[in-house]
């Protein structure tokens, strides 16, 4: 039998600045399946994404992270790069200085051993038209003065460059209008095959509308409390948070 699981998380306790801020996060995410994950504010979503992509700022004190079948719980960040884990930034950061194109050759360099500048031009110039961003975009330094839609549709074409396993989005559709939202789904869309996995954090069943979720899990303070198929985003549309037990 193959194994479908492409990350386990078991037992996890973060900290953040001594607080405890995951309080035993336990989650299977499959291969080939889109998964989103919902719950009020301040309940740990990013928390547990950026633990996952190895940010030095939150301290697992307890339980494991296993990607591909390997322990990464102690792995900086670049190593879980380039075993394809990407993550999209809630808040994507301005680095003047390095332009786009620039950024995006040194990150793929890293990450493909096989790389090839002929290749990345061709893929950079498809991968911009797929998300709609101009050439003359990818000459401006990174992020810097990017509207908020330019920034999210920014972190679409990084994915779609580095062509990740596994593609954690958080709230990268918060504020998008509506065609940049279709444009972000159609990139996502476009990598999306049965060997990869999606993990979409939002707040909003819009997005899911155009990437359909096979699973939706609920965090509530630190911990997963509830998951579900597609219909559990129309009732907590409706109902809120509210109604969901915490143990
Ligand atoms: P979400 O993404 O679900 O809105 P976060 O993961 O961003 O939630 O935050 C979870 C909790 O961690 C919040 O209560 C937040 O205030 C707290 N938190 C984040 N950073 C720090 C910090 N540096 N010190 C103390 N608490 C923090
Ligand atoms: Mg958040």
């Amino acid at each position: 039998m193959t194994n479908k699981k492409i990350l386990e998380i078991k037992n996890l306790h973060v900290e953040v600045d001594g607080k405890e801020i995951l309080k035993g996060i336990n989650l299977t995410l499959d291969v080939g399946k889109v998964n989103a994950l919902m719950g009020p504010n301040g309940s740990g979503k990013s928390t547990l994404v950026n633990t996952i992509m190895g940010h030095p700022k939150y301290k697992i004190t307890k339980g494991k992270i296993i990607f591909g079948g390997k322990d990464v719980t102690n792995f900086t960040p670049d190593k879980r790069a380039k075993l394809g884990i990407f993550l999209s930034f809630q808040y994507p950061r301005e680095i003047s200085g390095v332009s786009v194109s620039k950024f995006l050759k040194a990150t793929s360099k890293e990450i493909n051993p096989n790389f090839s500048l002929f290749e990345f031009k061709k893929k950079l110039k498809e991968n911009s038209e797929l998300v709609e961003i101009p050439n003359e975009m990818t000459e401006r330094y990174l992020n810097d003065g990017f509207s908020g839609g330019e920034k999210k549709k920014n972190e679409i074409l990084q994915m779609l460059m580095l062509d990740p396993k596994l593609v954690m989005l958080d709230e990268t559709d918060s504020g998008l209008d509506v065609d940049s939202l279709k444009t972000v789904a159609k990139g996502v869309n476009a990598l999306m095959n049965n060997k990869k996995c999606i993990f979409i954090i939002t707040h909003y069943k819009r997005i899911l509308e155009y990437i359909k979720p096979d699973k939706i899990f609920i965090m509530l303070n630190g911990k997963i409390v509830l998951d579900g198929d597609g219909k559990l985003a129309d009732e907590l549309e409706e109902k809120g948070y509210g109604w969901i037990e915490e143990d």
